[in-house]
């Protein structure tokens, strides 16, 4: 486990990284942003970034940097973070 990060407005909790569940932020700190590469996921093709922990260089998830489908564009500029990779504080 990496860091806490704060939960985000509208959570959204989605089964599509590549270890299990993984949660959609609109934005992340204490990360490193990667190359950017398309990339056929599940719901299309995908210019994403992998997304690094910027202490221990950890793959956490990554970036939208682009959707191409209609449907998925309001994931562009987001971070797919994977749930067994990082803490979620929730707020209680
Ligand atoms: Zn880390």
């Amino acid at each position: 486990m990496c860091q806490i990060f704060p939960a985000p407005q509208g959570l959204e909790s989605l089964p599509q990284g590549r270890n299990g569940r993984a949660f959609l932020f609109s934005h992340a700190m204490n990360i490193t942003v990667g190359p950017k590469e398309d990339r056929q996921l599940m719901t299309g093709l995908h210019t994403v970034a992998d997304v690094y922990c910027s202490d221990c260089r950890e793959v956490l998830g990554w970036k939208y940097e682009r959707a191409y489908e209609e449907s998925q564009k309001y994931k562009e500029g987001k971070f797919i973070l994977e749930k067994s990779k990082i803490v979620v504080e929730e707020n209680s």
